[in-house]
Order: C-alpha cells, then sequence, then structure tokens
C-alpha cells in the first residue's frame, strides 16, 4: 500500500466542494473537517463518493452556506440528527456538528450532546473510521489519526479506539461492520476486538433486523463472502442470526463413513458463483441451496448417507428465513426459492442420458431463470476428485448446448399451451370443472415430452381426442 503524506492528500483535496467548505468554514472562523469513510478510502484508493464533514459547531449552518455558494444546491435538512446533505455532481455531502455520545443499556441509539473533534473521533467504530483531513486554511490536507488508523491500514487490521467491550455493547451494530469490513477489504479483526464481539454477542438482539440485513447482503456482495460467515461463525453471531447456516457444520460419521461439511460446502459455492454474478439474490441461492440438508439426513446402510427432497424442503424453509432476515418477501424470495427447488435438476440431468423431454421440462419450469440455475449448479460442483469434476463439467455444456437448441426448436421457455381453459369449455359446452385442468395438464405434458409439437393445430387435434378419451362431447 502507498503511503500518502498531507502533501499528497492535498491533492485529493482538490475538489471545488472541498474549496468551498474551506473557503466558507474561514468566513465563519469554524474548525472543519473531512472524517471516516472518505478518507480510508482515500488511504486505501478506493474510490468513495460518499463524504462526511465535521465542524465544530452547527452542521446545518455550515451546509446551508455551502449549498448557496455552490448554486443554490437543494439541501435535505435533518433537523432532530442535526444534520444536512446535498448533491453535488456525484458526489453526497453530509455535514454534521462535532458532538459526543453516550449510551443507554437498552439502545443503541445516543445521548448527543456538541463536542469537539477529539470526542468525535471517540465515537467512531475503528481506528481506521477515525481518520480526519483538515479542510482550515492553515492546516488545509494535514491528517489527525489520533489512534494509529493509518498503522492498521497498513498492517490491515479491524481495531476499536477504544475499549471494544464498551464500544460493541454500545452499538452491537458494530460487531456486524467490523465482520463486513473485515470480509470487503480482506483484513484481520484484532485479538481483544474479536474477543469483544464474543463477548457481546447476545447484544446483537438490540439492533434492528433491517441493518443487520443491510451488513449481511453487503457481506454477501464482498469478492470473498465466505471471509465474513467464518467470522459470523467462530463469534457466536452466526448462531443466532442464522441458526440454520449453523447446524450445517459438522461431519457425522457411520461406520467409518462421513458425509461432506456442508457449512463449509456452502460457503465454497458461495465463493466460486461470486465472479460469474453480481446478483445478490443468485449469491442468496447458493447460501441456501443446501439448507435442508440437516433436517433431511439420513444414513441408509446400502447408500450411505442421503439428503432425499433436501431441495423441496429447502425451499419451504426460506419463506420464514427471509422473514427472520427481514429480507424481502416478494419476487426476489420466489427466485430464491426456484432456484433452491431447481438446483438438483441440471446436476441429475448431466448424470443421466440427456433427453429433450427432460430438458424441455427443465427450460419450461426455469423459465427465463434458466442461465441462473445453470450459473449455480456449476458453481455446486465443489468434488475434490478432478475426474468427477471434469465429467460434470463436460455433462453441464451438453446440456448447456440442448437448452438452447430445444428453446430455437421449441420456445418451450414460459410457454402456455395453445389451447387455454375458455377454449375447452367452448368446444365441449362445459362450465369450470375439474375436466377442464386436466385437459390442460394432458396437453402441456404431450408438448413437453415432445409428443406433439408446441403449435395451435396439433394441440387443437390433441385435445379433441383426449377430451373424447374423458368422455367429452364436442358441441361445435
Ligand atoms: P460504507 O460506505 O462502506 O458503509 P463507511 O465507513 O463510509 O462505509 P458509513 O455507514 O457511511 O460507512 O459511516 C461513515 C462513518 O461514520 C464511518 O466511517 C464511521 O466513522 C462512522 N460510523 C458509522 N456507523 C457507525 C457506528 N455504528 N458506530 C460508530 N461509528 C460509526
Amino acid at each position: 500500500m502507498k503511503k500518502i503524506g498531507s502533501e499528497g492528500m492535498k491533492k485529493h483535496l482538490n475538489h471545488p466542494v472541498f474549496h468551498t467548505i474551506r473557503d466558507i468554514a474561514s468566513e465563519l472562523n469554524r474548525e472543519t473537517y473531512v472524517i471516516g469513510g472518505f478518507v480510508r478510502d482515500l488511504y486505501l484508493e478506493r474510490p468513495s463518493k460518499d463524504i462526511d464533514i465535521v465542524t465544530i459547531g452547527s452542521g446545518i449552518e455550515l451546509a446551508e452556506k455551502v449549498a448557496k455558494k455552490l448554486g443554490n444546491l437543494k439541501l435535505t435538512v435533518f433537523k432532530n440528527f442535526g444534520t444536512a446533505m446535498f448533491k453535488y455532481r456525484d458526489l453526497e455531502v453530509e455535514f454534521v456538528g462535532a458532538r459526543k455520545e453516550s449510551y443507554q443499556r437498552h439502545s443503541r441509539k445516543p445521548i448527543v450532546e456538541d463536542g469537539t473533534l477529539e470526542d468525535d473521533q471517540n465515537r467512531r467504530d475503528f481506528t481506521i473510521n477515525a481518520l480526519a483531513l483538515s479542510l482550515n486554511k492553515e492546516s488545509y490536507g494535514e491528517l489527525l489519526d489520533p489512534f494509529g488508523g493509518i498503522e492498521d491500514i497498513e498492517k490491515q487490521i479491524i481495531r476499536t479506539p477504544l475499549d471494544p467491550l464498551i464500544t460493541f455493547s454500545d452499538d452491537p451494530l458494530r460487531m456486524m461492520r467490523a465482520i463486513r469490513f473485515a470480509t470487503q477489504l480482506g483484513f484481520h479483526i484484532e485479538e481483544t476486538t474479536f474477543e469483544g464481539i464474543i463477548n457481546n454477542k447476545e447484544r446483537i438482539d438490540i439492533v434492528s433486523g433491517e441493518r443487520v440485513a443491510d451488513e449481511l447482503n453487503k457481506i454477501v456482495m464482498a469478492p470473498r463472502p465466505s471471509i465474513g460467515f467464518k467470522l459470523l461463525e467462530r463469534t457466536g453471531l452466526l448462531k443466532i442470526l442464522f441458526p440454520e447456516l449453523q447446524v450445517m457444520k459438522g461431519v457425522d460419521k457411520v461406520n467409518g463413513r462421513a458425509h461432506k461439511d456442508n457449512f463449509y460446502h456452502t460457503l465454497e459455492v458461495l465463493d466460486r458463483i461470486v465472479p460469474n454474478t453480481d446478483n445478490l439474490w443468485l449469491r442468496w441461492s447458493a447460501i441456501l441451496h443446501d439448507i435442508a440438508k440437516p433436517t433431511t439426513k439420513r444414513y441408509d446402510k446400502k447408500t450411505g448417507w442421503t439428503f432425499h427432497n433436501h431441495n423441496f424442503i429447502g425451499e419451504k424453509m426460506i419463506p420464514g428465513i427471509f422473514r427472520r432476515l427481514k429480507l424481502p418477501q416478494n419476487e426476489k424470495l420466489k427466485f430464491v426459492q426456484k432456484m433452491v427447488g431447481l438446483h438438483m435438476r441440471p446436476i441429475v440431468l448431466s448424470e443421466e442420458i440427456v433427453t429433450d423431454s427432460a430438458v424441455r421440462r427443465l427450460l419450461n419450469e426455469a423459465g427465463d431463470d434458466i442461465e441462473d440455475l445453470m450459473t449455480l449448479c456449476e458453481a455446486d460442483i465443489t468434488s475434490k476428485n478432478p475426474e468427477k469434476v471434469k465429467r460434470y463439467m463436460r455433462n453441464f455444456k451438453v446440456v448447456r448446448r440442448k437448452l438452447k437448441e430445444i428453446e430455437e426448436k421449441d420456445r418451450v421457455r414460459n410457454f402456455q399451451p395453445p389451447v387455454t381453459g375458455e377454449m375447452i369449455m367452448d368446444v365441449f359446452g362445459i362450465g369450470p370443472c375439474k375436466e377442464i385442468g386436466d385437459l390442460k395438464l394432458a396437453i402441456k405434458d404431450a408438448i413437453l415430452d415432445g409428443e406433439i409439437p408446441n403449435e395451435y393445430e396439433e394441440a387443437y387435434a390433441y385435445m379433441l381426442a383426449k377430451g373424447k378419451e374423458m368422455g367429452l362431447i364436442p358441441v361445435k
């Protein structure tokens, strides 16, 4: 990592926003700094668009004047929090007065008083997040690093500035943030900080589910999400937040036969899917694909360990897990359920002779999500046996080729049978009844099995013949 001195920093404070803040702060005779994540990210050379400005005095007043000077920018003011924010070009700039915080046991919302820059740095969660750069005329660009944050950046360490027991007890969300930063940056959580998390893990209960979900999603979107889940496990947070994933850890042995550790397998699948998708929900599908393995696990003397129907049971478990983790209850949930429910299908297909009919059924059920399903299934091949991996990958190629051929030929992805329920009622002069559903299904099956093509005329003729077999007489 490059070490950037204050001369180097000035270059990064060249943006007109910083110059305007400097000039107005000087007019008001107000100490002002840029602080927190933006400064950390400058040193890490991670471009950041969120700028936090702290000033000794009213943040709102300073923001009003700066926004006016920059061209009467629209200012959003949060009076209750004493903060104000505007957008300027692609930047989001937030102003706050320096503050001192004190906490009560039952809440992560602090009691806030006006404070000094030092007080404000003391309330920050990690040394790397407590860095400030001066925007004052006489010391412009000077770094204020009271807790050795730069050294920690260089050593790649996450550490609380003050006693971790107090820091985490005050605001237990910081435990999730520590693990999230360690995951995003590939940093190590320093020992006493780590122990602080272990000792405060139960305090996570006072954090809202939405906040926890936010952090979890950031972990899932990191370059190697397994780091975060392993840390959650080692600190004991996973057991509290996501017990279904926790119980996947470990192996059972009967008669010397063990199954694989499904926790580590899951994390491997998750890391393997990362380069192939930015879709958060496909990544969640990787986390949840084997979630029902512990409940479906059986030992059979002949076949060894089995996990029958773990895909279907898993699909049913997901709404409950999503509700508890405050993840969405909409089509995202449906998508993850579909992925988990179908995740065995391409693998089974690739083990057998790939028949057109099986491919047509898979295409029809997966619809437009077929590519995502294949991506998940390819990530799921984690065998240590290179021959086996090779064979699966080769067979998947065949499955993919067949999927393409059949979709081009039969267009069964998302298809609806060309004969509708209304037509059936019309032709046979009947009202709504069970036979209509049976006939529709028979037509759909005939198309998917390749007995008839996916065309109106053939489907209509099939309906007449099948209806006749069922004792229905056309009235037209
Ligand atoms: P990211 O943008 O990746 O979430 P960030 O550090 O910029 O990272 P923010 O949530 O925007 O995250 O927080 C900005 C700064 O506010 C942090 O760098 C930190 O100094 C401080 N901060 C945020 N949340 C907390 C907290 N729970 N406890 C203490 N300080 C916090």
